[in-house]
C-alpha cells in the first residue's frame, strides 16, 4: 500500500515541541546576538509610508538585526525546521522551512543539504530529501524543483501539465530506505520561481544565503516559491512572482501572505559597489536584463546600508527589507509579510552560508504543498 493511501498523521507540529520566536529575547534559540535598542534605520512599522524608501542609507548596523518575525520552530526527531504564524493558520498547506540539523551529510556539508551539485554524497542527499518531506508527513508527495539561474522567471504548474513535468526530468524517482523520492536531482527547467493551485504536490527549493520566499493566496488556492539572491532580487523576481500570481490565477495581491525564509543578513552580506550600480540601473546585466517593467521598482526598493568598519566603509546589501519593499510594491499588505529574523551567516551551526562558510556550503530545504483533499 502507498503511504497516499493511508490516513493522514495529525498535522506537523501536533505531536512536536514548538518554541515560539516570536518577540524573542535573547536567550531564544535563533537569535545570534542579543537585541540591540532600535539600532536599526529602517523601522518595522510603515504605517506612514508604504515602504522604505531611498535605495541608500548610511550608518551603522548591529551585529544581527531582529525584525520581528513570528518564526515558530519544530521538531520531528533530530529534524529542526521553522514555521510562519500566518501559514499555519491555513490547514489545507503544510511548509517547512529547514535548518541544517538532522541530516544524515558529513563535514563540510554537514547537517540536513539537499543538493547534489555541491559534491555531497549523493546517497545521504537523497536520505536528506527524504527525512525533510517526512518530518511534514509528505513523503509520497512528488517534488516540482527547478534549475535555478538567478533570474526573474516564473514558472507556472498546471494540473495538466504536471505529466509534462515529470518527463522534464532526468530521473524521476529514487528508491530510499524502501520509499520511492520523486525529487529530480537534475531539474531541466530553468526558472526562479514556481506557481501552482495543483494539490498533493512539494514545490521545494534549496539554499545556503539567498532568500527563499513562499507565497499563499487562500482565496484563490496558489502557491509560490520563489529564490531571491542578490540578482534575482536585482530583476524583481519578488514582484515577478505576484505579477505571475495574478495574471496566471487571478490571484489580488492583497490576499497574498508572502513569508522570507533564513537567509543572509544584512549584518553579514557586504557587497561591491557595481551589484549597487546593478539595483539603480547605473548598470545593466550582461545577460538576463532587467525587465524594463520592474526597473523602477527595483530601483526605488533597494535598501544598501554602510557599516563603518575599521579600516573601510562596508557597504551591504539589505536582501530583507528589499525584497519586503518589492512585496508591498507589488500590493502585498505589510500584514501579511513574515521576514526571516534569522541570518544564515550568523547562524552557522543552524543554517548552511554560502558566505559564512567560505563557499563550501550545503544547502538547506524550503518546501510548500497544498494538501491532498484527503490530506
Ligand atoms: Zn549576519
Amino acid at each position: 500500500m502507498r503511504q497516499e493511501d493511508l490516513p493522514h498523521p495529525a498535522p506537523p507540529g501536533a505531536m512536536l515541541a514548538p518554541i515560539r520566536l516570536g518577540n524573542a529575547t535573547a536567550s531564544l534559540p535563533l537569535r545570534g546576538q542579543p537585541r540591540r535598542k532600535e539600532t536599526h534605520p529602517h523601522p518595522t512599522s510603515h504605517h506612514s509610508r508604504p515602504y522604505v524608501t531611498g535605495a541608500w542609507c548610511a550608518t551603522i548596523l548591529p551585529d544581527n538585526t531582529f525584525r520581528g518575525a513570528n518564526l515558530i520552530e519544530q521538531q520531528q526527531g533530530e529534524v529542526r525546521y521553522m514555521q510562519f504564524s500566518h501559514y499555519l493558520q491555513f490547514p489545507e498547506i503544510t511548509h517547512g522551512s529547514f535548518t541544517r540539523l538532522g541530516g544524515y551529510s558529513k563535514t563540510p556539508y554537514w547537517g540536513l543539504n539537499v543538493s547534489y551539485s555541491i559534491g555531497d554524497d549523493f546517497e545521504n542527499v537523497l536520505r536528506n530529501r527524504l527525512r525533510a518531506l517526512q518530518a511534514l508527513h509528505i513523503e509520497t508527495y512528488p517534488c516540482a524543483t527547478l534549475w535555478l539561474i538567478h533570474g526573474a522567471e516564473v514558472a507556472t504548474l498546471s494540473a495538466d501539465a504536471w505529466d509534462d513535468w515529470g518527463t522534464d526530468w532526468a530521473h524521476r524517482s529514487y528508491q530510499v530506505d524502501r520509499h520511492e523520492l520523486i525529487w529530480t536531482t537534475k531539474p531541466r527547467r530553468k526558472a526562479d520561481a514556481i506557481i501552482t493551485r495543483q494539490r498533493g504536490v512539494a514545490l521545494t527549493m534549496s539554499s545556503a544565503d539567498c532568500v527563499p520566499l513562499m507565497f499563499y493566496d487562500p482565496v484563490e488556492g496558489v502557491i509560490g516559491m520563489a529564490h531571491a539572491g542578490w540578482r534575482g532580487t536585482a530583476r524583481g523576481i519578488a514582484a515577478a512572482t505576484i505579477d505571475a500570481m495574478r495574471e496566471q490565477f487571478g490571484s489580488q495581491p492583497r490576499n497574498i501572505y508572502a513569508c522570507l525564509g533564513p537567509s543572509i543578513g544584512s549584518c553579514c552580506y557586504e557587497v561591491t559597489e557595481e551589484v549597487q550600480r546593478l539595483f539603480l540601473g547605473k548598470k545593466e546585466f550582461d545577460t538576463l536584463p532587467t525587465d524594463v517593467k520592474y526597473r523602477n521598482l527595483v530601483r526605488e526598493s533597494a535598501v544598501f546600508v554602510v557599516r563603518q568598519l575599521s579600516d573601510h566603509n562596508s557597504l551591504r546589501l539589505d536582501l530583507w527589507e528589499t525584497n519586503r519593499n518589492q512585496l508591498l510594491m507589488a500590493g502585498v499588505l505589510q500584514e501579511h509579510i513574515e521576514l526571516p529574523g534569522a541570518c544564515t551567516s550568523c547562524e552557522k551551526t543552524r543554517f548552511f552560508s554560502h558566505r559564512g562558510e567560505h563557499g563550501k556550503a550545503g544547502r538547506f530545504p524550503s518546501i510548500l504543498a497544498l494538501r491532498n483533499e484527503t490530506g
